[in-house]
């Protein structure tokens, strides 16, 4: 399809790693392998909801792995 984003570039099916976040803005888990169309030009990249659907049901069940990360804020 053609990227709505930039409006000139084309999408190809790709696997990428999406973050879910919450409403803090802060990543509460990493999904890999997660089916997407990504813009060729801007990398944007485009997810369907069916795929979103499957996440949600899969973010019911235990990680593979659980990281910890350090927060920082560069607030002043
Ligand atoms: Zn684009």
């Amino acid at each position: 399809m053609k990227c709505v984003f930039c409006k000139q570039g084309k999408t190809h099916a790709r696997k990428v790693t999406v973050e879910r976040h919450n409403r803090a803005g802060e990543p509460i888990a990493v999904i890999h392998n997660f089916p997407a169309e990504v813009c060729a030009v801007c990398g944007e990249e485009y997810y369907s909801a069916k795929d979103w659907q499957k996440a949600e049901r899969l973010l019911a069940k235990s990680p593979v792995k659980v990281a910890k990360v350090p927060v920082y804020d560069l607030r002043p």
